[in-house]
């Protein structure tokens, strides 16, 4: 057993002890039959949830309604969900109360994928009553029971079976897929948040591209935000290597670069309902690739004033769009960027206040100007980045008309 869930042992022992039953579930079991990093260690157990707060000394009840309690385990938070059913589903979304029931395979059961539903007992046992470790052997994403009926209940599931596609390379089940197909339009009654989760998720996988063809193939993405329609747009997403994009900021502006949403950007976003500020940073990198055309047009004036973060996004999804050197290119700029003499505006070696009282002048826009005089002739080492040099330098001009003035 890895140590994340040997970390974690105590909490179910403590549950046995009680004689209730207590497991290991969900993306935790699964990530490590994929040897892959584990995350968050979930656990399932019989007792309910004022039973789990009754017997640990630190508990968070963050989801009574669903059975959640998280318990402090020397440290770390641990979610602690009471074995359950989900209901009746209505409105093809999960419900908002839930039904405790007394069998882990009933637990199990209401879970989406196969390799989502083993679980892990204290001696590392797995229970695998829908053949998960087969399907991840096979490296596919089947529905615990029928596709159909697993999709209506919530459709949500759709999106989570393309971004687990996304995240692990497997591919969906003949007739997972042809569930999707045919149930796609059920998207429409999930709220946008959740779906926009998946969809990072999505775009942040080291598959994404063939996600993208998933969306596509099965007609999912005529149901998102914005995307209605776009059909050739997501085929041609799937053909870009979605990896050698960052961050959440570089993969939204690389969709609104590639579906030309232009000025639309905003709005488009906005249905996604990210936060203002990704919204703004989005805008910020995509006005200045209606700018930087290439490689060579970017100055030592833009990439100070866009600062190295944005304006290193920026290049990176220009690159990409553009077929060329992403790594390169972002290595090439980042370089630039370090042979700045100054790399913020408080960096300069002068101030408003200096300005004034060596002219005797109050402030007033003469004082804007001047001040970006002075940082430009330093940025492009027309004067040393040093308040002697600079007023220098100043009086020169003034006297003389030096082309670098
Ligand atoms: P990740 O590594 O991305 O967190 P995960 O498998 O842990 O992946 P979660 O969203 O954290 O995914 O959910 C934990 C578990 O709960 C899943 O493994 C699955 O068993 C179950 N689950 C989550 N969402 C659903 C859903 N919409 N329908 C059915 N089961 C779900
Ligand atoms: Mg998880």
């Amino acid at each position: 057993m890895k140590e994340p869930f040997r970390r974690a042992l105590g909490i179910i022992r403590t549950l046995r002890q009680q004689g209730y039953e207590a497991y290991f579930v969900g993306g935790a079991v699964r990530d490590d039959l994929l040897n892959r990093p584990i995350g968050d260690v979930d656990i399932a157990t019989s007792a309910l949830p004022e039973e789990v707060m009754a017997l640990f000394p630190k508990t968070v009840p963050v989801g009574l309604k669903h059975g959640t309690v998280v318990v402090l385990h020397e440290g770390t938070p641990y979610e602690v969900t009471t074995f359950r059913t989900e209901g009746t589903y209505e409105n093809y979304r999960r419900p908002e109360s839930v039904t405790f029931v007394r069998f882990l395979t009933q637990d199990l059961e209401r879970r989406d994928f196969t390799m989502n539903a083993i679980a892990m007992d204290e001696a590392g046992q797995l229970i695998d009553p829908f053949g998960g470790q087969k399907a991840i052997r096979e490296r596919v994403i089947r529905t615990v029971g029928e596709a159909k009926e697993r999709f209506s209940e919530d459709a949500l599931r759709m999106m989570r079976a393309i971004r687990f596609a996304s995240q692990l390379g497997f591919t969906l089940a003949p007739e997972t897929k042809q569930a999707i197909i045919e149930h796609a339009s059920l998207l429409a009654h999930i709220s946008i948040e959740r779906m926009t989760v998946e969809f990072e998720k999505l775009m942040a996988g080291p598959f994404a591209s063939e996600a993208f063809l998933l969306l596509a193939e099965t007609g999912l993405f005529a149901h998102l935000p914005g995307l209605a329609g776009r059909k050739q747009e997501l085929l041609q997403l799937s053909r870009y290597d979605w990896t050698k994009l960052s961050s959440s900021v570089e993969r939204w502006s690389f969709l609104c670069g590639l579906l030309r949403v232009g000025e639309e950007a905003a709005a488009f976003l906005r249905r996604w309902k990210l936060p203002n500020r990704l919204i703004k940073e989005v805008q910020k990198i995509l006005s200045s690739l209606s700018i930087v055309r290439s490689y060579d047009s970017w100055t030592k004036e833009r990439l100070y004033e866009m600062g190295s973060a944005s304006a290193c996004a920026a290049e990176a999804v220009r690159s990409l769009l553009n077929g060329e050197n992403v790594e390169q290119n972002r290595s090439r700029l980042l370089e630039l960027f370090d042979e700045l003499p100054i790399k913020e505006r408080n960096e300069l070696a002068v101030t408003g206040k200096d300005l004034m009282e060596w002219y005797q002048r109050p402030g007033g826009p003469w004082l804007a100007e001047a001040l970006q005089k002075v940082e430009r002739a330093v940025l492009y080492g027309h004067v040393e980045n040093n308040k002697e040099r600079i007023k220098e330098w100043l009086v020169r001009c003034n006297q003389t008309q030096e082309k670098n003035c």
